[in-house]
Order: C-alpha cells, then structure tokens, then sequence
C-alpha cells in the first residue's frame, strides 16, 4: 500500500459543507496515470473507492470512510480553435474566468459555481439560463470497470435538468478526466434571466462578457452562493434539492392543493412541463431562511442552501428529510436531492 503515499485526512477539510469524519487511504491524484493506477490497485486489493473533485457537492458520513478516497487534482486547458479542453481536476471557475478573459461567450452565466470542471458533466451544472451541456462536446473518462479510456459525445451524456447518464443509469462507473467545451469565439453574451438581465441595467446595458460574469459573482455573492471561506452561509452543497419538475396532471393536483392552501402557486413552463420552485416549497412548509436545528440550517441568504453551523452529517439528513416529509405532507410533492451523500 504504500505505493500510493496514502495520506490520513479528515475528510470535512475536503468539502465546502465541512462535514465529513476521517479517510486513511486519500490519494491525490495529478495526472491520467495516478488515476488509472489507482483504480488498478483498488481493484488488486478489492478495496472499495470514491472519486472525490471540489468537494462542493458531497456529504461525507460523520463516521468517515474506510476505502481510498481518489482526489482528481489534474490541471491543464488547452486551446484549439473553439474547442478547450479542459482537464477534470481544474477549478471550474478558473475556467470561465479563463475563456471570459478570452471573450469566449457560453458559459460566463456559469461564473462562481465552486468545484472541479471534471464534475461540471455529471450533474450537468448550471445556473442563470445556462447549462454546461450546451457547450459540452465530449466527455473523456476512464471506465472503473475496464480501466480504459473511453470518450462520449455530448448526445451520449444524456444530459437533462441536474442530470447525466453519470449520475443516473453509469453512476460511480466513469471517472472523468477531461472535458472539451465548444464555445463561441463571437463573445456575445447569453442573458435569459430577468435578474441578471435587471442587474446589467447598471452596465448601462452593455452586455460584455466581462459585465455579465461581474453582475453574476455580485448576484450570487449577495445570495452567498460563492463559496467563501468566511462567509458561513456559503458552507453548504449550494442548492440541497433540485425544483421538481411536474407533468400536466401533477401540476393540476398541485394547483388544486395550493387553491386549498389560499397560495398562489410557484411555478414556469418548462417545454410541456412545469418547473416548481423548491425554495418556494420549502418556505411554504415553514422552514424560512436562518431557521437553525442542532447546528444544521436554513442560509440567511438563499432557502434552498442548507448550511453547517457546527452540527453533523447525520444531523444534516435528519434535518433535510425532515424539509422533504413536510413538503410532501403539505404538497405532495416528492423533493430530489442534489448532493452526492457517500455512504460510510
Ligand atoms: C455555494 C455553492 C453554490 C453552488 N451553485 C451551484 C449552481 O449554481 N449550479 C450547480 O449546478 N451546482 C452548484 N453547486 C453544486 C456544485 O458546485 C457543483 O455540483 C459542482 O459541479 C461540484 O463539483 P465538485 O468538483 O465540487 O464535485 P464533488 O462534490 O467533489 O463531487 C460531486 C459528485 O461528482 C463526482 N465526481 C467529481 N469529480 C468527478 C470526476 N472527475 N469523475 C467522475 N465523477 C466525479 C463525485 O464522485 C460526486 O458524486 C454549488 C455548490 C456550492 C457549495
């Protein structure tokens, strides 16, 4: 085993919700070999594994976990006409920094999203109208059970809403390792959000690119979804639960319930369907923003962030099922967890 310079770490120093016990076989992992050589000897040792990226979207147990921690801490973009690839261990915002700077337009609405580009496919990350699977064009990984390199094309990532094939039907089956973007040399700004679109009023409605990531960093900075060291109400996974999206027939059944209720429904079409607003849900089931239990709460800023103020990963579950049964006794709607919670 020490071939691979195991480290003992506690685990919440690896995530921006701070939770987690420790992990003994850590391994840091800086290029395409370290990876495969990990993953060659937990399968000689049959030893179990988790991959591990930014850290921004995992609930680790407070008990900590007792197979190899595999941290993709591979760097690297390069630059080909359009198209940047992009290693799996850089920091995604460095990234949209990087192509902003460029004046490359596609995914400057992404700007401030904490963690790893290699992580950006999995949930297919997005915010303020933009989804990285509109710029995706291939994912390249390495697949655990073969330990070859294998590469998809975007229409093979089956990328929809906060979802991929690597977080549905191929979880915990590939680790990516690079991810090449199209982006558009043109630098004409993408603005599909009526707040964003507001807070560029101020630019005088200059839509650079540079004007565009400024005013999204300040709007999530004021929601305390830029992950900052001091600011507590950003030690969270960011949104804990994803805004259900309803078919025609459930949303007549969650009109009628919110007509009983004396509430105005919450909701936008979403193609023939219709999205809900969890924040809405949530604060609607009286969990407001600050509401604190045992150390587990509500942000000050942003309803849908559950934050760490000193409690514990079991302590969170409680405190997020807890949010779940209510909503479903009051809606009957089902809330979908976001975040990754590794088992111990
Ligand atoms: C303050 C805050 C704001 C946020 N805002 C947003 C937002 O606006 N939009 C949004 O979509 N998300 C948001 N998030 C969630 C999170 O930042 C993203 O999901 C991000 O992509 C996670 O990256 P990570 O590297 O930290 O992933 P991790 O937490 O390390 O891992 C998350 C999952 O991806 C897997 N994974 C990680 N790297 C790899 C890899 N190389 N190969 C295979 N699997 C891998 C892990 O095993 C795990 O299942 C926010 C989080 C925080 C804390």
């Amino acid at each position: 085993m020490s071939d691979f310079n195991f480290r003992s770490v506690k685990l919440s120093d690896y995530t921006t919700i701070k939770l987690g016990g420790a992990a003994s076989k850590f391994v840091e992992c800086g290029t395409d070999k370290d990876l495969f050589d990990a993953l060659a000897f937990a399968a000689e040792h049959g030893m179990r594994f988790h991959v591990l990226g930014g850290g921004s979207n995992t609930v680790f147990p407070d008990e900590g976990y007792d197979g190899m921690i595999i941290y993709v801490n591979t760097k690297g973009i390069e630059k080909a006409g359009d198209l940047f690839a992009v290693k799996a261990g850089e920091r995604w915002d460095d990234f949209v920094k990087y192509a902003v700077g460029l004046n490359y337009s596609g995914i400057e609405c992404l700007s401030g999203i904490p963690g790893s580009t290699g992580a950006t496919p999995i949930q297919n990350v997005g915010a303020y109208g933009q989804e990285v699977s509109n710029v995706i064009e291939t994912v390249k990984a390495i697949d655990v059970r073969t330990l070859k390199a294998v590469e998809f094309k975007n229409a093979e990532c089956d990328f929809s809403y906060r979802n991929s094939r690597f977080k549905s039907k191929d979880k915990n089956r590939y680790i990516v390792t690079e991810v090449v973007f199209r982006l558009n040399a043109s630098g004409a700004a993408e603005i599909k959000y009526k707040e964003l679109d507001d807070y560029l009023g101020t630019y005088h409605g200059i839509n650079s690119l540079n004007n565009v990531r400024d005013a999204v960093m300040s709007i999530r900075g004021k929601k305390s979804m830029v992950y900052d060291e001091n600011d507590g109400d950003s030690h969270s996974c960011g949104s804990f639960f994803t805004n259900p999206v309803l078919n025609s027939a459930e949303f007549e059944c969650f009109i009628s319930v919110c007509k009983s209720l004396n509430l105005e429904a919450n909701s936008f079409r979403a193609g023939d369907k219709y999205k809900i607003s969890a924040a809405w849900l949530i604060e609607k089931s009286g969990f407001e923003k600050g509401y604190t239990e045992n150390g587990i709460g509500i942000s000050n800023k942003h309803t849908l962030a559950i934050v760490n103020r000193g409690g514990s990963a079991s302590e969170l579950i409680e405190f997020s099922e807890r949010i779940k049964q209510t909503v479903y006794n009051k809606f009957k709607i089902s809330l979908e967890r976001e975040p990754e919670v590794v088992l111990g």
